[in-house]
């Protein structure tokens, strides 16, 4: 980062300073992974320069030639990654590929059904301080109380009692593989689309750990971050038939220009997540998390739902006597880092929760395994235990710097 240091010392400080938080600490946020050199590259390239609308051989700007071949070249890698008939890589994140397929199939006003936001769904599947919530007519389903599994019957019902014109799918907290053939047969049912949002799982099925939506949805939203582990931005896949009515949902439903830097670096997380490095890679995650939740299981810990059969846990920290928000600082202040979140029929505010939530994508991909999640499993328990001792936890610290910078990161970067 040459010309950084010589033009900008302060931001050329900032990253630096990141660079050692993400090298020295435990990172466990289910939504993050580190991204390849490649990536980066990628997203530092000369792509970023282009501006066009519209899509290739059909573009209101001239000089696409040459990022037609990128743009094409992307999406006939994510249709062969995930078995798909058509996909549009131009979203410029997550929320916007929910957006885009919104703009493309409801007017607004019509009813969709999505899952709880306070029971693992997303902001955009409803909820009423999103565009999603103020715009459509929103209707959530949750889980069943007992077993924290997505409540199918209810689902049946609520689609049943309120007719929605699309079924959503998918979580960003929800540890369990959902069931798209019941989703998708309620939804036949009732004559509604059915959309699945698999952001937080994509490199799981991408790697053929866990099941496809892409044969029973008619729209598959995703981002090409979490556990896919590339570029930060959205892209949508569909069956044919879709295919134009969501092209015109990205541009011009929602986007205008798009960012060819990014679409590049997402092109390249469709290739590498096709390699056996990778598949190998996921595999590891979803061990790591049930070796974690395990760990945190024999210690005391409530792991919702008893485990987990993806790359996050959700643990009720109340066996512990603490909130999600306690732990969640103490253990930044160690250097792990997760986020407190709601455990399902939680009585604490968002703000505060009794619970937090863990992934295992960033440490995984860092090359930790098995052992490596017990002793995390240990170090949390440890923290819980001296949530006010500020000598115990500036021990921990030290032990967190030594098992974190033990894993090399971006060997060579930066120096
Ligand atoms: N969908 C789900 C299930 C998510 O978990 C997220 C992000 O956390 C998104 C969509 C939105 O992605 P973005 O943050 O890129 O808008």
């Amino acid at each position: 980062l040459n010309s950084l240091k010589e033009k900008d010392q302060a931001l050329y400080d900032i990253v630096g300073e990141e660079l050692a938080r993400q090298r020295n600490g435990i990172e466990l946020i289910a939504s993050e992974s580190y991204v390849s050199e490649a990536i980066m590259e990628l997203q530092g390239s000369v792509l970023t320069n282009k501006t066009a609308e519209g899509y290739p051989g059909k573009r209101y700007h001239a000089g696409c030639h040459v990022v037609d071949k990128m743009e094409t070249l992307g999406i006939e890698r994510a249709k062969e990654l995930f078995g798909a008939e058509h996909a549009n890589i131009q979203a410029h994140s997550g929320s916007q590929a929910n957006q885009a397929v919104y703009a493309a199939m409801l007017n607004p006003g019509d009813t969709i059904l999505g899952m709880r936001l306070d029971q693992g769904g997303h902001l955009t599947h409803g909820s009423s301080v999103n565009f999603s919530g103020k715009m459509y007519d929103c209707v959530s389903y949750g889980l069943n109380r007992e077993t924290e599994i997505i409540d199918y019957d209810e689902v049946e019902k609520l689609a049943k009692e309120k007719r929605p014109k699309l079924l959503i799918a998918g979580a960003s907290a929800y540890p369990r593989l959902i069931d798209y053939e019941r989703m998708s047969l309620i939804a036949k049912e009732v004559g509604a689309y059915f959309m699945v949002d698999m952001a937080h799982i994509a490199g799981l099925v991408a790697a053929g750990v866990i099941p496809s939506p892409v044969p029973h949805a008619d729209f598959v939203t995703s981002t090409t971050t979490k556990t896919l582990a590339g570029a930060r931005g959205g892209f949508i896949l569909c069956r044919g038939e879709h295919a134009a009515k969501v092209d015109k949902g990205i541009f011009p439903g929602v986007q205008g220009s798009m960012h060819f830097h990014i679409m590049a670096a997402k092109a390249h997380t469709f290739k590498n997540a096709m390699t056996s490095e990778y598949r190998e890679c996921m595999q590891q995650v979803v061990r790591n998390a049930q070796k974690l939740a395990q760990t945190l299981s024999q210690r005391g810990f409530r792991i919702v739902t008893g485990g987990t059969d993806n790359h996050l846990m959700l643990v009720d920290v109340r066996p512990k006597g603490l909130t999600g928000v306690q732990l969640d600082e103490a253990l930044e202040s160690v250097g792990i880092t997760v986020n407190k979140n709601m455990i399902p029929f939680d009585l604490q505010k968002p703000a505060v929760t009794s619970g937090i939530r863990i992934g295992t994508t960033a440490m995984t991909i860092k090359g930790m395994k098995e052992e490596e999640a017990e002793h995390i499993g240990a170090l949390i328990d440890e923290v819980a235990s001296n949530i006010d001792n500020k000598a115990a936890l500036e021990g921990i610290a030290k032990r967190v710097v030594e098992l974190g910078s033990s894993f090399p990161l971006y060997q060579g970067y930066f120096e």
